[in-house]
């Protein structure tokens, strides 16, 4: 009996205090109680809206404040957790990760690395340069715009002379050695 007593104590406390609690909560809660001039005290909503979102226009029920589903901003929720594995099947999946090449080769000519099939960069690179450097030539010595001419063309390097078959053709010349990729005579 004694033990019972002694757990029974707390209850009617408990008891008290909770019909204190919800007595102040429901009198907070009822408009009107305190008179009109002070807001009823209560739990307010936390929840804001973007103003972002365009709000119904009611010309009827313009006094209305919106509800509260037409004020928030809905957007899709996952339902279900996807778990750590799943994630990474997914995200690790063959599909999904970069191929190994397996047609690259090394140029004959420089030596660097590149694609089966395909032009060498660092070569065509060079050559272009080379080009570049020959047009400037070309307008030293004709000027003017590039026109396409009848005759073929001979670009002669250093220390290298026209031959016979080299006449009527038009001929640049090139201060420096022929480059050992470049077109030999
Ligand atoms: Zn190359």
């Amino acid at each position: 009996m004694a033990v019972r007593a002694v757990l029974c104590a707390p209850l009617p406390l408990l008891r008290g205090l909770l019909q204190r609690c919800w007595g102040r909560l429901e009198r907070g809660l009822s408009p009107g109680f305190s008179g009109g001039q002070i807001p009823p005290w209560g739990p307010a909503l936390a929840l804001q809206a973007p103003a972002l979102v365009p709000q119904p226009v009611n010309a009827s029920e313009g006094d209305e404040a919106p509800s509260l589903l037409e004020s928030i901003l809905w957007m899709a929720a996952p339902k279900k957790r996807r778990t750590i594995e799943v994630n990474r099947c997914r995200r690790r999946n063959p599909n999904k990760l970069i191929k190994v090449k397996r047609n690259i080769d090394v140029c004959p000519e420089c030596g660097n690395l590149k694609q089966k099939h395909v032009l060498c960069g660092y070569c065509y690179a060079k050559v272009k340069a080379e080009t570049q450097l020959i047009r400037v030539e070309i307008h030293k010595k004709e000027g003017g715009p590039f026109n396409a001419p009848t005759v073929e063309t001979v670009v002669l390097y250093d220390g290298e002379k026209p031959t016979g078959k080299d006449e009527g053709k038009r001929i640049i010349e090139r201060a420096r050695k022929r480059p050992s990729w470049f077109v030999q005579n």
